[in-house]
């Protein structure tokens, strides 16, 4: 099945289409912004580092950026390429307004899954391998708890991102789509870790309720179990954390350790991953208690983490290829 692309998050795929008339559209709304000093972002219940991070960029500061179009690219002003993404540490690469991938990045390793969540060569999404044999296994253990998942979407490339935000910037004007899509190059969805769920039988992704749904909480309460984490939490102070609205869709494959040390560290993973990426020591927050670890799970010693200049950023295991996708605020009209 490879149709249910159409309405999705800010990131939806479609219409390949009208990418020019999008430039010139957007060209006569564009939105000028102030340049940016790094402000500084703390998140409750981090621990003293024993290496120094350098405080990411604020969202509000990266949203008043300008948006740069020309005639064969759209890009935010600033923005900068992120690292590890083409390395075996693709987990940890922070995707923000100002973080972006290569146009031109393409995940190694994708395989076909359908929107079931089962590998096969019929399938019509795509992920990298091991976000698509842990998304099969929550699929099974969903099941089995009288949850049944659907995939929204999942891997996409650069180019489907630019139609996607076309499409946003057509429905809504430049600003508006900013806040519910993202820049092509920005999305998680261009990763092939990241997925949107929803319900077979339950509550719409689109419906206001979704977030409260069956489905929903027991995502919440089990993705983590599986390597997965919700980019876009809800609430104010995440959301000025995360740069996006909240998605209760949205899932990103990070791993079973990571995703753990995440959830239980009750960061925004935008956060998590910035401190992770720069070498900066792991979070001990509040969720731990009543997580499950990993079976075989290791606390990671201080010590022993890599400062952000040992971290490898061009090594193999992934190669190059394409880019984008993004999230903001519960879909309003109907994203797609
Ligand atoms: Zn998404």
């Amino acid at each position: 099945m490879r149709q249910t692309i159409g309405m999705i998050c800010a990131h939806q795929p479609r219409h390949l289409l009208r990418i020019v008339p999008l430039l010139a559209l957007i060209l006569g709304a564009s939105a000028l912004g102030a340049a940016l000093p790094g402000g500084g972002v703390v998140a409750a219940g981090v621990a003293p580092r024993t290496v120094e991070v350098l405080p990411i960029t604020p969202c509000s500061e990266i949203n008043k950026r300008k948006i740069i179009i020309t005639r064969t690219s759209i890009g935010i002003q600033g923005a900068v390429t992120t690292l590890n993404y083409r390395t075996n540490q693709w987990a940890i690469s922070v995707l923000d307004p100002m973080y972006r991938l290569s146009s031109s990045y393409r995940p190694t390793g994708l395989v076909a899954i359908t929107w079931r969540g089962v590998l096969s060569p019929k399938g019509g999404y795509l992920l990298k391998r091991e976000a698509a044999d842990a998304l099969n296994a929550m699929f099974t253990q969903a099941k089995v708890s009288k949850i049944s998942l659907k995939i929204l979407s999942a891997y996409r490339s650069y180019s489907t991102q630019v139609a996607t935000f076309a499409k946003w910037v057509a429905q809504a004007g430049l600003q508006q789509a900013r806040k519910y899509s993202a820049i092509p190059g920005h999305s998680e969805h261009q990763l092939g870790t990241t997925v949107d769920l929803g319900s077979i039988n339950g509550v719409a992704w689109s419906n206001p309720r979704f977030p409260t749904s069956a489905t929903a909480l027991w995502l919440e309460a089990n993705a983590y179990r599986f390597g997965f984490v919700r980019s876009y939490p809800a609430g104010s102070a995440n959301i000025a954390l995360s740069c996006y609205g909240a998605e209760a869709w949205h899932w990103r494959y990070v791993g079973k350790s990571l995703a753990y040390e995440i959830v239980c560290s009750a960061q925004v993973p935008r956060i998590f991953l910035w401190a992770r990426q720069n070498g900066g020591d792991r979070v001990i927050g509040p969720a731990c208690d009543s997580l499950t670890p990993p079976e075989g799970y290791v606390l990671p010693s201080p010590s022993v983490t890599p400062p952000a200049s040992d971290v490898p950023s061009e090594s193999p295991a992934d190669s190059p290829s394409e880019s984008p996708s993004a999230s903001p605020t519960e879909p309003v009209a109907s994203p797609s």
